[in-house]
């Protein structure tokens, strides 16, 4: 696979998949700019080399050409994260629209509307994917957010670009993290896993049972196991379906030899509520009425153990319900722990969903290694899975 450097786009236009799905306040503001951020090595790469650059994302998921998704909003924000001008083109394949682009001089960035507005972007039509393919001269995609789509312009579109496709420098770079945890990491490896349930992370677990050395299960998915060794869990969340799922895990965490770290004690509360009364409990012992929401303080103890001797992890999933303050010490001490074992030089990957949003919160997303912006993508990378945006490059 080609990337960015391997191209000099000197009087070329790049025309880049850029994921630029950016949270957006109720007066449509940019709330927070780390995706656009995340692209800019591979935009500046570009303008460096004397090129110009048409940038094409999606935003939510409208129906139809909803103007409350537009492109246009986040404009201003991408000029500022940039610190360049930027031409806004309100729409993506129209006859004007490919003249202007064909008249781009060195150093030019244009943005282009929503690509979710074209029915055929999400239904991956190739007529479409053409079309779109004459805005640039090289195609580049640093677009990894949405990666696990075989959209027209994630996917699609590399077809027509033979020689002339190549991986932006965030796509790289997400691509080496995911590598690095699961196929080149120093030992030992550490993935901790929490989050609701089970049922979500089974596929994961599954993939990672040969290429991890322990694997520490926390937040509501650890109930269903202590539940399916005959525990007493209350009222604490669990997937009854998945008990003898549960069971299986543990006989091939051992056939695998893989330590599998379950939680020993809880913060449990009298209902699903910040303002509930709380108390500390053995996890084997919830009584009726009540549940857990957080892991206690022997368990933070013995997770932090594991993680502070490890050489790589992966964290994907909270430890509690951290958006709630008196439950979100489980889930910030392992952040801490993660801090404290990267200071002494291991390598940490924080993916997917609330992990992210939680070591934002806590401010530890500057002390691991890599914070992924996908989602979705590392959801389905961790799966084992090959992302048909990859796949097409
Ligand atoms: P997921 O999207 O599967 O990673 O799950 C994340 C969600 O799991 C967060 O919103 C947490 O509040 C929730 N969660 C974590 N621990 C628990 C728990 N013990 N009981 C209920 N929900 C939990």
């Amino acid at each position: 696979m080609k990337t960015v450097l391997d191209f000099n786009f000197l009087n070329k236009t790049a025309l880049i998949r850029v994921d630029f799905n950016v949270p957006l306040d109720a007066n449509q503001n940019v709330l927070d700019n780390t995706r656009i951020l995340s692209a800019k090595p591979t935009i500046l790469k570009i303008i460096n080399d004397g090129g110009s650059c048409v940038l094409m994302s999606h935003l939510g998921r409208p129906k139809g050409w909803d103007l409350k998704y537009s492109l246009k909003h986040i404009f201003r924000e991408v000029e500022n994260t940039l610190g360049r001008k930027v031409i806004f083109i309100p729409d993506c394949t129209g006859e004007e629209t490919l003249k202007v682009l064909r008249s781009l001089k060195p150093g030019e960035i244009v943005l282009m509307e929503n690509l979710r507005f074209y029915d055929e972007e999400i239904n991956g039509c190739e007529k479409f994917a053409k079309r779109l393919s004459l805005c640039g001269d090289i195609y580049v995609n640093d677009a990894f957010g949405a990666a696990h789509r075989k959209h027209a312009s994630t996917s699609v579109i590399a077809d027509f670009f033979p020689n002339k496709k190549c991986s932006g420098l965030l796509l790289n770079k997400e691509i080496t993290a995911i590598e690095k945890v699961l196929n080149t990491g120093e030992r030992p490896i550490v993935a901790i896993l929490g989050g609701a349930k089970v049922s979500s992370k089974i596929t994961i677990i599954n993939n990672i049972f040969k290429k991890v050395d322990a694997i520490i299960l926390g937040g509501g998915m650890a109930y269903t196991f202590i539940k399916a060794q005959g525990g007493e869990i209350g009222d604490s969340i669990c997937e009854d379906d998945k008990i003898d799922l549960a069971l299986e895990l543990i006989e091939r965490a051992k056939e695998n030899n893989v330590d599998l770290y379950l939680p020993t004690d809880v913060v449990a509360a009298d209902s699903f509520s910040n303002e509930a009364n709380k108390k500390e409990l053995q996890i084997f012992n919830i009584s009726k009425g009540w549940q857990g929401l957080d892991i206690g303080p022997a368990s933070i103890k013995a997770f932090s153990k594991v993680i502070i001797n490890a050489k790589t992890i992966l964290w994907n999933g909270p430890m509690g319900v951290f958006e709630m303050p008196n439950f979100s010490n489980g889930t910030k001490a392992i952040g801490d722990a993660i801090k404290i074992s990267t200071q002494n030089g291991a390598y940490s990957l924080v993916g997917g969903g609330d992990s992210v949003s939680a070591v934002k919160e806590f401010g530890l997303d500057k002390d691991v290694s890599y914070v992924s912006t996908g989602g979705g993508a590392m959801l389905e990378s961790l799966e084992g899975k090959t992302l048909p945006g990859i796949a097409a490059l």
